[in-house]
């Protein structure tokens, strides 16, 4: 059974980390925590059920945690349900500096989602998990957000230090003892020990190290735990500091309204933030920004390692089969602009975009899991459109449309064929939802032929 109760060892090192504060900490801590969600603004204006965050715009607390699973607008990626302090991140950014982001620590996808909607459209984002399972449900999120400037890779932290100077942005959310979950998740009261706090803080030593020669000199690096341990946090900052010379500090200066408390790091102030749930409506964070001394380097002189590059070259050739595609059939899908970005391996027509395209070159020996957005399949004569190519903004938009309401929405979410009681007699149509699009529907005379993918259906309501 679940012991609640808070470890001992975790109340005393708090009282001793923070004695003015410690009781108002762990009183919290056995309160309910906040519901937030971040809208997509590609898909929805606003959220008129929700309170407004003070650190993001698209950032919303709800009143209460409503199910998540019947509403069909969570299904569409119109929004995405993120703990609010972890939000803050995107008052790290300097958008315009940064031609590629590595979301390093990526699943299941709040940062990545958030980057992906922050960073500037020409910019690309590796969104990268070692763990296979949960590159997976990483790479459905980032499919119902709909960004096409998205490569989702499952890898190893040290295979990017093939890389060298390669990245502007290299966000770290780091896996760690998550006392900051203390309230939300009660299981993780059992699971934490200071013997895991400091295996924690040796593994995210190891997974810095691992990445700082794939950042380009200038670029930034957005570190982060949701655990208030100085160890895995100033601390280890301190020892990469002391490790990495070629590393420094990048203060912020945050609204001292939003209640985050400034930590000092070797005599910095705005250095880092803490997010305590006793003083914001939020859980437990840590964030801290670091820069890479110097300036980034022409383009021509970035270097991948050898290997990797004479890979890249027999990949290419082996890989894009600019072979003829049923071209007007195709066309229907895309918005006009959209058609010069097309790609084709094997029957499979991908919408990859100038830079995501020399991006998968240079990762030729990652391991992708997504590959900008899949447009659909040539099955014989048809093209069949893919599920992701309806979730992203670049489907054109007049395809006929089906307006479900919600009895209706959640019947095609449950991947239930839905009777023909429109003036469509056949062909590919969108299923729509409150004006967000849900997936693709074949319609015949009498039925509504549903294309949900079957992995994602609703089971249970
Ligand atoms: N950034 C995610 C988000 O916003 O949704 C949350 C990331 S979570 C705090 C940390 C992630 O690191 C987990 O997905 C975990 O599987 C991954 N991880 C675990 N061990 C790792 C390692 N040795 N190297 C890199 N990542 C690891």
């Amino acid at each position: 059974m679940s012991n609640k109760i808070l470890p001992a060892d975790f109340c005393n090192r708090i009282s001793a980390q923070i004695p003015e504060d410690a009781a108002d900490l762990l009183a919290v801590l056995d309160t309910p925590p906040p519901v937030s969600i971040r809208i997509n603004p590609q898909k929805l204006q606003d959220y008129a059920a929700g309170i407004p965050m003070l650190w993001h715009q698209e950032g919303y607390y709800l009143f209460e945690r409503p199910s998540f699973t019947i509403d069909p607008l969570f299904h569409a990626g119109a929004y995405y349900v993120q703990e609010a302090s972890s939000m803050v991140i995107v008052n790290f950014l300097e958008t315009e500096k940064y031609e590629k982001i590595l979301d390093l620590c990526a699943a299941p996808g709040g940062k990545s989602t958030l980057l992906a909607t922050a960073m500037q459209q020409d910019t690309v984002l590796i969104s990268n998990e070692v763990i296979r399972a949960r590159a997976g449900v990483l790479s459905e999120n980032m499919t119902k957000w709909g960004s096409p400037n998205v490569i989702v890779t499952n890898n190893d932290p040290r295979h990017f230090g093939a890389l060298q100077s390669y990245f502007d942005l290299i966000v770290i959310d780091a896996p760690c003892s998550g006392e900051g979950m203390f309230r939300k998740d009660l299981d993780s009261r059992n699971e934490w020990s200071l013997e895991n706090v400091a295996i924690c803080a040796a593994r995210q030593m190891r997974i810095v190290a691992d990445v700082i020669p794939a950042l380009a000199a200038g670029g930034h690096i957005i570190y982060s735990t949701c655990t208030f341990s100085a160890a895995e946090n100033e601390e280890l900052i301190q020892q990469v500091l002391q490790a990495f010379p070629e590393m420094e500090l990048s203060p912020v200066v945050l609204d001292e309204r939003w209640g985050l408390v400034s930590s000092e790091i070797n005599g910095v102030s705005n250095s880092a933030y803490r997010c305590y749930p006793h003083k914001l409506k939020g859980e437990g964070f840590f964030v801290c920004r670091l820069q890479k001394k110097g300036v980034k380097p022409a383009k021509e002189e970035i270097f991948i390692s050898s290997k990797n590059a004479r890979n890249q070259q027999n990949s290419s050739k082996k890989d894009a089969k600019k072979t003829p595609f049923p071209e007007k059939e195709m066309k229907r899908f895309l918005r006009e602009y959209a058609v010069e970005n097309i790609e084709m391996y094997e029957d499979n027509l991908f919408y990859l975009t100038p830079q995501v395209k020399e991006t998968l070159k240079d990762l030729a020996r990652f391991h992708f899991i997504k590959k900008g957005i899949l447009i659909g399949k040539i099955q014989g004569k048809d093209f069949n459109p893919a599920h992701e190519w309806a979730l992203c903004p670049e489907v054109a938009t007049d395809l006929p449309i089906i307006d479900l309401d919600l009895p209706q929405a959640l019947d095609y979410l449950r991947k239930n064929d839905l009777p023909n009681d429109t003036e469509l007699i056949n062909g590919w149509a969108l299923a729509r939802y409150e004006g967000v699009n849900l997936g693709w529907i074949k319609v015949t005379p009498q039925r509504l032929k549903n294309h949900f993918p079957v992995n994602w259906r609703i089971k249970h309501l």
